[in-house]
């Protein structure tokens, strides 16, 4: 069946069309006119497949995103029956849909106590996006409207639409772009791997949390909009923050007047066995959850900012008379992704995923730290699904290899002939699986990466990097 599948397409006409036709997001030219992409094809449960047949395991979940697992026909079904009944209308101006009221009312159910209100966007960059213009809109209506700039951290992924793109703080993604500097103060990313030297972890959350306050005396809280932060770093490196750092870091924005907003485009939907991470887990109360990926599991496009009481007091009345809050997207709250994000949610209760993520997270953890024996292994880190290996050429100092060497693509390239994707980015390697694994899928994943890791050192060593 799945042979068939594939059969009808020509893999040589679509590779050609991809490279001559289609601007990838996230893609090294220097590679891509020659070697254009791997097309993937089909999917079912834990895989995927090429054009050519080849089966894989998926071990990144399509994009941190394909959180119940790939083929899942009743969200098909779903999203068929819906875009039959009525594939789209309008939202705005007192225009509803039902499927976007239904999940709008099952997430204030989800989510902490005091998030009851649900801003729809097209994904996560435009959540954020949206979300720090409704953050300035805010203090605006509250006459204070010096409260701008908004305070983010180096190494921060938030998106890629100019505004997110100005949040996000791994300096290479915005090499020859410009950003909205004068906005945004980019403090330290909170990275216990690489923290100072002799540092304990208490001292180096102090620390943090020092650096916080003295950027807050600086600039002067009356100037700070928001704090935005990702409770776990993802495309930064899946960074973990010291025990309690989110916690004192809300606490200190509180004193400052200043809204926190947490960016759980990844840890959400399940990743780390809650739907949110930020109460469950980390202990905050933030101002706005801002989400999208897990919570439709990419079967459809859809992000969404859940909005406190406090601020839809403010939000949820017209600024003069006549006034609308003019902002949104014609695709905020599209019927078909959100009958999507429903059946979704349906899945992942009766299934009840998140228990399988606190059951089989902390052994997928477990077992890819039996991995740090490997000569490039310098640290495995991450919680439940959201794993990463980070390679380096010296583990006592943790330096690395020239990026010549290219140790993150060679250690996917093994997995991927072996077959497992993971992710290389830069030097590291993301292991962020669909959430339905077991403990033998864990078992054979960890046994193919052993495998490319020897088989990598072995690489590195043939070309000379070690
Ligand atoms: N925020 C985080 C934490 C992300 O990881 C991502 C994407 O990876 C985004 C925002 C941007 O989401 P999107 O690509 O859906 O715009």
């Amino acid at each position: 069946d799945q042979k068939a599948r594939t059969a009808d397409l020509d893999a040589e006409t679509l590779w050609r069309q991809d490279r001559d036709h289609f601007i990838h997001p996230f893609t090294d030219f220097s590679q891509f006119h020659d070697k254009g992409c791997e097309m993937i094809t089909d999917s079912d449960g834990i895989y995927v497949e090429d054009v050519h047949g080849n089966r894989f395991i998926d071990g990144i979940a399509g994009l941190w995103c394909v959180n119940v697992g790939h083929g899942r026909r009743e969200i098909a079904q779903a999203m068929a029956d819906q875009a039959s009944r009525m594939a789209y209308f309008s939202t705005f101006n007192n225009l509803s849909n039902a499927p976007a009221s239904q999940l709008a009312a099952k997430l204030a159910e989800l989510a902490p106590a005091h998030l009851n209100h649900v801003f729809y966007t097209c994904g996560g960059s435009t959540a954020n996006d949206a979300t720090i213009r409704l953050v300035h809109y805010y203090f605006n209506r509250l006459g204070k409207p010096n409260k701008k700039r908004i305070l983010s951290r180096r190494n921060a992924y938030h998106g890629t639409t100019y505004l997110a793109a100005s949040l996000t703080g791994i300096e290479s993604n915005n090499w020859s772009f410009d950003t909205l500097s004068e906005l945004v103060t980019h403090l330290s990313e909170a990275n216990l791997y690489r923290r100072p030297e002799g540092m304990s972890e208490s001292e180096y959350c102090d620390h943090l949390v020092n650096e916080l306050e003295a950027h807050i005396a600086k600039i002067g809280a009356d100037n700070i909009a928001a704090f935005i932060a990702e409770p776990i770093m993802g495309a930064g490196g899946v960074l973990m923050a010291p025990r309690g750092y989110h916690k004192r870091i809300q606490a200190v924005c509180r004193a400052n007047d200043i809204l926190y907003i947490a960016d759980e485009v990844v840890t959400g939907f399940g990743r780390l066995g809650h739907f949110f991470a930020s109460e469950a887990v980390f202990e905050t109360q933030p101002d706005i959850i801002n989400i999208a990926k897990g919570l439709s599991s990419g079967y459809s496009p859809l992000g969404a900012s859940l909005i406190s009481d406090e601020l839809y007091a403010v939000l949820g009345t017209p600024q003069c008379k006549g006034g609308v809050l003019s902002t949104g997207f014609t695709y905020s709250g599209h019927p078909v992704s959100c009958a999507a994000a429903l059946k979704n949610i349906e899945i992942m209760e009766r299934e009840d995923i998140c228990a399988n993520v606190r059951e089989v997270g902390p052994y997928l953890e477990q077992s890819l730290k039996s991995l740090s024996h490997h000569t490039t292994v310098g640290d495995v880190r991450g919680s439940n699904f959201m794993m990463c290996l980070e390679n380096v050429a010296d583990k006592a100092t943790g330096e690395l290899l020239p990026v010549e060497a290219r140790v993150g693509d060679r250690v996917a390239e093994e997995a991927q002939k072996r077959g497992l994707i993971i992710r290389p980015v830069g030097h590291l390697n993301v292991i962020s699986p669909t959430l339905i694994w077991s403990r033998e899928t864990v078992d054979t994943a960890v046994t193919i990466l052993d495998e490319a890791l020897s088989a990598t050192t072995a690489s590195l060593k043939r070309d000379g990097f070690i």
